[in-house]
């Protein structure tokens, strides 16, 4: 379809200027659309390998089993609140961590690590 439109632009990948037939030509040539549309492509790779790496970051955390845990046992405690094993034997000898025993073992909720440490 032609057109009898005669706008003066500027291309944008090479930067000469060209009369353009239609108002939505941003390039001078076939040479610049293909090498603007080569570089779009790069950005796109560019753009789907950042979105796979921040997909891949917060199945990995999913994955280390302690996200979304409601009880943990000790080791699992210190590792998610980031202390040592002892500085949570010394929360519960203080009063400020509440432990709850299923038999033998002990445990510490999720509620509870919330409680002690007010998140
Ligand atoms: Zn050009």
């Amino acid at each position: 379809m032609s057109s009898n439109i005669y706008l003066k632009k500027t291309c944008i990948e090479c930067g000469n200027q060209f009369i353009a037939r239609t108002t939505v030509t941003l390039c001078c040539s076939g040479r610049c659309r293909k090498r603007i549309w080569k570089r779009k492509q790069r950005e796109k790779k560019i753009k789907k390998a950042i979105e796979v790496e921040e997909k891949t970051i917060p199945q990995h955390i999913k994955n280390s089993d302690l996200k979304g845990r409601e009880i943990f046992s000790i080791l699992q405690a210190s590792k998610f609140i980031g202390v040592s094993k002892s500085t949570i034997y010394r929360l519960f000898d203080d009063g400020k961590l509440k432990k709850v025993k299923i038999r033998s073992r002990i445990f510490i909720t999720r509620n509870n690590i919330e409680k002690a440490f007010k998140i």
